[in-house]
């Protein structure tokens, strides 16, 4: 009998533990991704949050904001970030643009063919590397613009 044997029990065990914590947030972050691949709006961490608890009600809110480092660093998520805003995440990975309501905040997909930008800028920039674009619309929604138009 080896001496070292409550060591491997111990050694089993923890890595037992181990295993089972990384399948759980495994799974957690699974639920994440899915939560933002069927919303269509760029929700940000705290919608996030909300939506996916009805899926996993034991998650927390530092498990969501990791699972979204985690998912944007694997390039399964976009980020969206505008300033005074909280960081927004997009499951839509091929080329696209966005409109910003400046009133309201929301971002709205802009599904066109757009051309590819980054060796336009990089004929600009030849001593630089660029290796993505983001093309951005700013302007109001119809909401936004209605809402203006009755208070003036
Ligand atoms: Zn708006
Ligand atoms: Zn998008």
């Amino acid at each position: 009998m080896s001496g070292n044997f409550s060591t491997q029990i111990l050694g089993w065990f923890l890595y037992t533990q181990n295993q089972m914590a990384i399948v759980r947030f495994t799974r957690q972050r699974q639920a994440v991704l899915e939560v933002v691949q069927h919303s269509s709006d760029h929700p940000d961490a705290a919608r996030i949050y909300d939506d996916v608890r009805r899926i996993v009600p034991s998650i927390s809110l530092g498990t969501v904001y990791r699972s979204l480092e985690a998912l944007v660093s694997e390039g399964h998520l976009l980020q969206i970030q505008q300033p005074g805003m909280p960081t927004r995440y997009d499951a839509r990975l091929e080329n696209h643009a966005h409109f910003v309501c400046g009133s309201c905040g929301q971002v709205v997909d802009v599904l066109t063919n757009l051309p590819d930008l980054v060796p336009l800028a990089a004929a600009f920039l030849p001593k630089f590397e660029i290796s993505t674009a983001q093309v951005e619309f700013h302007g109001q929604c119809s909401e936004c613009a209605t809402r203006a138009r009755v208070l003036s």
